[in-house]
């Protein structure tokens, strides 16, 4: 058991492991998982990763779950790190790399996340698990639910992509449409949460979501030579990603696998949502609700993320940024990446690229940096958009 407590992001306060958590009770922030890292560190060495199992239960070590019935498995993580010369040239990049997060299980990177709640909450005994989702979270829930026979309660914007819906209904989840947005699913979720005994697996209100994302941290060290890149930019929602792999970092860091280096980290948002853009330029702390959210990177549009203020300090101190993508930038940009490199990619994904085209303007990223842009999700669960 290398676990040692859980911690809260905010107020610090500790949390006994092993027992069932949602947010802190203290200051309802979200809450960390803590490790004794010299201990992960002397049973988990990096030498003896290239001989492990190609997922993230590669790291297992370094994860909270304890015995291996639990460990779900339906292929998540170790996804390629494919260098994009094509992409890169027209940039003028000489080392521009993909993350190509489409090829997880359920065509997402909410594979990770949810791979690792459901694990979870099977170890802690839980019945009945509960989510919002605007997308892909929902077909990952109900995936890893399926897998371990737990009930899947998933509600969802009513214009959510038909793809996201009915995945769920194959995989057997109970599937309620609601006419609003992921806040409104979120409000519906807490509001029954409690009579009906559901587990709410919200982004960041459980937390080992966050645990399986940062695998995305370990694999990119892992896949570099335990050399960080010098910018990533990431397609921001609830953040889940981003502070994941902060937190991987950090970890890796402690246990003598890299040093202090970090990547310069870039939240990228879609101009109908973006709220930590806004208060990122505005020097805010938080990020308050996002009026009128719309985009069809639904992935995106999450008008209030309840880790805004850990983001916005993340960005900060990487002295990376936030920048928005039209709708439309995204479109014609996984045109591009799919033209040039043969990955369909998400419309979230495909706006890390104008983004970086702005970033290579500016002079934020240079000619000769090491960088990495995340495709979060597959291009053919977006068929609604892009026909
Ligand atoms: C959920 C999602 C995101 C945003 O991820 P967070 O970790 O919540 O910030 C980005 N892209 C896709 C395809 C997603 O499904
Ligand atoms: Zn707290």
């Amino acid at each position: 058991m290398n676990v040692t407590h859980l911690e809260c992001a905010k107020c610090g306060a500790g949390y006994e492991a092993n027992r069932i958590h949602n947010l802190c009770t203290a200051c309802g922030k979200p809450l960390l998982v803590r490790y004794d890292l010299k201990r992960v560190s002397e049973t988990l060495r990096r030498e003896d990763l290239p001989g492990r199992t190609p997922t993230l239960w590669r790291y297992r070590e370094a994860l909270p779950v304890e015995r291996p019935e639990n460990m779900l498995s339906l292929g998540e993580g170790w996804t390629p790190l494919t260098h994009t010369p094509s992409l890169g040239a027209a940039l003028g990049l000489s080392r521009l790399f993909i993350k190509d997060e489409s090829v997880n299980a359920t065509g997402s990177f909410k594979a990770r996340g949810l791979c690792m709640a459901v694990s979870m909450a099977k170890e802690l005994g839980v019945r009945k698990l509960a989510i919002p989702s605007a997308g892909n979270a929902a077909g990952a829930l109900a995936a890893y639910a399926a897998r371990a026979g737990l009930e899947a309660h998933i509600f969802m914007p009513r214009d959510t992509p038909a793809a996201n819906r009915i995945e769920c209904e194959m995989t057997g989840a109970y599937v309620t449409l609601i006419d609003g947005l992921i806040t409104d699913c979120g409000a519906e979720v807490a509001r029954r949460k409690q009579a009906e005994g559901w587990f709410d697996v919200s982004t960041l209100k459980e937390p080992y979501r966050i645990e399986g994302k940062k695998t995305m941290g370990y694999e990119l060290a892992e896949q570099l030579q335990w050399q960080l890149p010098d910018a990533i930019l990431y397609p921001t929602g609830g953040g889940t990603g981003l502070i994941g792999m902060w937190k991987a970092f950090d970890e890796m860091q402690a246990m003598g696998w890299t040093g202090s280096a970090r990547p310069k980290m870039f939240s990228i948002q879609a101009a109908g949502c973006a709220p930590i853009v806004r208060a990122f330029e505005n020097g805010w702390d938080e990020a308050p609700e996002f009026e009128n959210a719309h985009t069809v990177a639904s992935g995106l549009r999450v008008p209030r993320a309840i880790g805004d203020f850990i983001m916005l300090d993340i960005l900060r101190r990487s002295r990376g940024g936030a920048l928005a993508v039209s709708d439309a930038e995204m479109i014609a940009a996984a045109r591009e990446i799919g033209a040039r490199e043969g990955i369909f990619a998400a419309p979230e994904g495909a706006a890390c690229l104008p983004a970086l085209r702005r970033l290579i303007g500016e002079g934020a990223v240079k000619p000769d940096d090491r960088v990495v842009i995340f495709n979060t999700g597959a291009g053919a669960k977006y068929l609604e958009a892009y026909s």
